[in-house]
């Protein structure tokens, strides 16, 4: 396997922007689709489209099948028991609030605590902090090192038997940081309070496997993850699926429907009313097969040599601060520099085909943890290669001079 053979798989790459070859180092926000994944959005609806579990006709059988199918092949690739336990839905933000609105809310009573951390993304953030604001609980905020890693010991010193849930994300989009979870799954387990892990910035980077890590609910975005928009899923635990009633209610999800009372479908499918992202989903199953079918150990280490000549070189910049630099990460670098605004900084690097993000990466609670009001932040996948880092690093020095 070389990276330029799997670059060829993603056309995209060879595109040029103001006329110079792209560089797309913006993977945390979204990834981009090999043509695999194209392909088999395309043919669904060129040989396949129907909507599932409604007609006996071919071609809804065969709509079906290609759903449930992905639905195999996601609960395979996360190590889910059973394909049962999966639940699809439009994305991370849709599977947060989807646990927030059937499991938490009917148990939430006033003076029950929520517990997040400080490097939360604001779709692990504010589900919970709604529900808090209607019921009277409490949201707790678990702090972090200066380095971007979780305080363990003060998250610990925060659960106790008001604690109803730890809401915390595995890996950090803005610092790159890998959190413990089955560390802390075994300490949440033994005190008997439910983990839910926001693994979308995880299941790009490395091997998942939800039976193993110990928690109790895992949700993740399927468009970081090489597929289409407005996918994704959430594994819970069988009993937790099975004892939560249904959130949003419609077609797909009822077992019968009367005007005396309605029977609900078990779970997944009570959790998918209405019809759902059918091609979407066959484009994830196909992303997901096409990261099966690679070394993705070789490719993890890829990423990490690159992760490390990006930071090398970026530590070598005046007046740069890393946002972000525990041990244990994916390649991500979030940082600032003195006297050039991050978006400033932003549109110049666009001008030399280089995208990356910049900005608040829907975490403002992290941005005021580290004193700073936006960070430019590049973010790593295994297509990109060790000459785009050292392109990037030289954009970068020329665009900061531009800003004197
Ligand atoms: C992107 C992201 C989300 C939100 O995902 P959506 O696809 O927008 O629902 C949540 N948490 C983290 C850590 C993310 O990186």
């Amino acid at each position: 396997m070389t990276i330029e053979a799997l670059r060829d798989d993603f056309p995209i790459l060879r595109r040029e922007i103001h006329g110079k070859p792209l560089i797309y180092f913006d993977n945390a926000n979204t990834a981009q689709k090999p043509a695999v994944v194209i392909e088999a959005v395309d043919s669904f609806y060129r040989q396949h489209n129907a909507n599932v579990a409604r007609a006996v006709h071919t071609l809804s059988e065969e709509a079906t099948t290609l759903y449930e199918q992905s639905r195999e092949r996601i609960a395979g690739f996360i190590g889910a028991a059973s394909a049962q336990d999966v639940v699809l839905t439009s994305g991370t933000t849709m599977a947060i609030n989807l646990v927030a609105h059937s499991w938490l809310a009917p148990r939430l009573k006033a003076g029950d605590e929520v517990v997040v951390s400080q490097m939360e993304h604001h779709a692990n953030i504010v589900p919970w902090q709604l529900l808090c604001e209607r019921s009277g609980a409490v949201l707790r905020v678990a702090p972090i090192h200066d380095d971007g890693s979780l305080d363990l010991e003060a998250l610990y010193g925060l659960l106790n038997e008001r604690t109803q849930l730890l809401a915390l994300v595995h890996v950090s989009n803005v610092l790159g940081t890998v959190n413990p979870i089955a560390a802390i799954a075994e300490h949440t387990r033994t005190r008997g309070i439910a983990l839910l892990v926001d693994g979308s910035q995880a299941v790009p980077h490395m091997p998942v496997n939800v039976s193993e890590l110990g928690c109790d609910f895992y949700v993740f975005t399927g468009h970081k993850l090489f597929g289409p928009t407005g996918t994704g899923a959430l594994w819970a635990r069988r009993e937790l699926l099975e004892a939560m009633p249904p959130w949003i209610g419609g077609g797909e999800m009822i077992e019968s429907v009367s005007f005396d009372g309605t029977v609900y479908a078990p779970p997944p499918r009570r959790f998918e009313a209405g019809t759902p992202n059918i091609a979407g989903f066959v484009g994830l199953a196909a992303a997901i097969a096409y990261l099966q079918a690679q070394d993705l150990a070789a490719l993890a280490a890829h990423e990490q040599a690159l992760g490390a000549r990006l930071r090398a070189g970026l530590a070598a910049v005046p007046g740069l601060r890393f946002i972000g630099s525990a041990r244990d990460r994916v390649a991500v670098a979030s940082f600032v520099i003195d006297g050039a605004h991050a978006t400033d900084l932003a549109v110049l690097l666009d001008l030399e085909g280089v995208a990356v993000r910049s900005g608040q990466h829907c975490a403002h609670p992290l941005m005021q943890r580290f004193g700073v009001n936006a960070t430019l932040r590049a973010s790593l996948a295994f297509y990109n290669t060790a000459d785009e880092v050292d392109r990037f690093l030289v954009a970068l020095a020329k665009a900061r001079g531009m800003l004197g």
